[in-house]
């Protein structure tokens, strides 16, 4: 970063080379948000006159790659389960979804063994297999749980960060607008360049469809707790309805955008990639297309005696992304929107 700062080549390639020229020295907080600001383009890896074989063999993307993952396991809450998901993160996820999954089978074999191979779309066939007090409950506090671990966490990084004063509306504005367009992630202008020099929007289109996609599904669900609670209509709900459409449509996208970032990942510059790699970015992006492919799944075949099976098997996997995503990749997500907000609030001078 000090040779980056007397250079200044790549200021133009996105947030991190302006945020880093602003300081003289880095303490391990700003660091930390100069690597949440980072997206791994790699632009500056490609551009840079100083990366190896130079003898100063600058890599700024793997640098801030191997901090970033650090960056979640330090601001962690509880900060003692940040050592479990860093090691075993992919794991975990999938020990979590196994053990729900068959939690909620012999729940239904002990309950009501019937209803395990019971078709049904009619409203309220899914509470016949669990009752919906036990289901909400059940899920609801893990939802809390993540919930209240992610905004902790995300308390953490912002207080650490040592921002003085609060952030104006113009610089979340700023933030925003620079968050939903995945602004740095276009490199300067040309796009990612993942595997090599020549750059591509495959990844940034990847990104897309995963976080819009995501963000259909949250709609899908909240339409879901409405019909329920507001106008007592109990799920499943017909094809039409706002919270299938919603569903489907973000299902898709959960469903192209991770395959999309896991093969990027995989076919990705050696240079782009952390060096340490805990593998819970790979398990963020495997639980959220199992999410996707088994409530899809469960969607259309729903009528057949299948229901009960592909019922218990997305519970159990909604059950471990919940789980999992305060110690993985979706906390980059909420580092990365701070950091921009802190960086707008930077660059409009409403610090100093
Ligand atoms: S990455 Fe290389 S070219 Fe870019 S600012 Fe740093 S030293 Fe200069
Ligand atoms: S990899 Fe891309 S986003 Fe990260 S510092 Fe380099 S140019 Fe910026």
């Amino acid at each position: 970063m000090g040779v980056c700062n007397a250079c200044r080549y790549c200021e133009g390639l996105c947030a991190v080379f302006p945020a880093m020229e602003l300081r003289r020295q880095l303490s391990g907080p700003d660091v930390d948000y100069l690597a949440n600001l980072c997206h791994s383009c790699g632009a500056c890896y490609f551009d840079c006159q100083y990366a190896e074989p130079h003898e100063f063999a600058i890599g700024v993307p793997t640098v801030l790659a191997d901090l970033r993952e650090e960056s979640y396991a330090r601001y962690a809450w509880p900060g003692f389960l940040a050592p479990l998901f860093e090691r075993n993160g992919l794991w975990v996820a999938l020990i979590t979804a196994f053990s729900v999954t068959v939690f909620v089978l012999g729940f239904i074999l002990f309950s009501n063994p019937g209803v395990l191979f019971a078709s049904g779309s009619e409203e309220g066939a899914f509470y016949r297999a669990m009752p919906h007090n036990t289901m909400a409950g059940l899920f609801g506090s893990v939802f809390l749980y993540s919930i209240i671990a992610m905004v902790l966490s995300v308390r953490k990084f912002w207080r650490a960060s040592e921002s003085q004063g609060s952030a104006s509306w113009r610089s979340i504005w700023q933030a925003t607008r620079d968050a939903a367009k995945l602004r740095n992630l276009e490199g300067g202008g040309m796009g990612c360049m993942h595997k090599s020099e020549t750059p591509s929007n495959a990844r940034r289109v990847a990104h897309h469809f995963t976080f819009y996609g995501f963000l259909l599904c949250l709609a899908s669900t909240s339409t879901a707790t409405v019909m329920h609670y507001l106008f007592g209509v109990q799920a499943p709900y017909p094809w039409w309805s706002p919270t299938v459409i919603l569903g489907v449509l973000g299902g898709i996208g959960l469903i192209l955008g991770p395959i999309g970032l896991l093969g990027v990942k995989k076919g990705s510059h050696s240079a782009l990639r952390p060096v340490s790699g805990s593998g819970m970015d790979v398990a963020f992006l495997v639980m959220l297309l199992a999410t996707s492919v088994t409530g899809l799944l469960l969607l259309f075949f729903r009528a057949t005696p299948a229901m009960g099976i592909l019922l218990a098997i997305h519970l159990g996997v909604v059950f471990a992304l919940f789980l999992t995503m305060p110690y993985g990749k979706f906390v980059h997500g909420l580092y990365r929107y701070v950091s921009l907000v802190r960086h707008a609030h930077e660059q409009a001078g409403d610090k100093q």
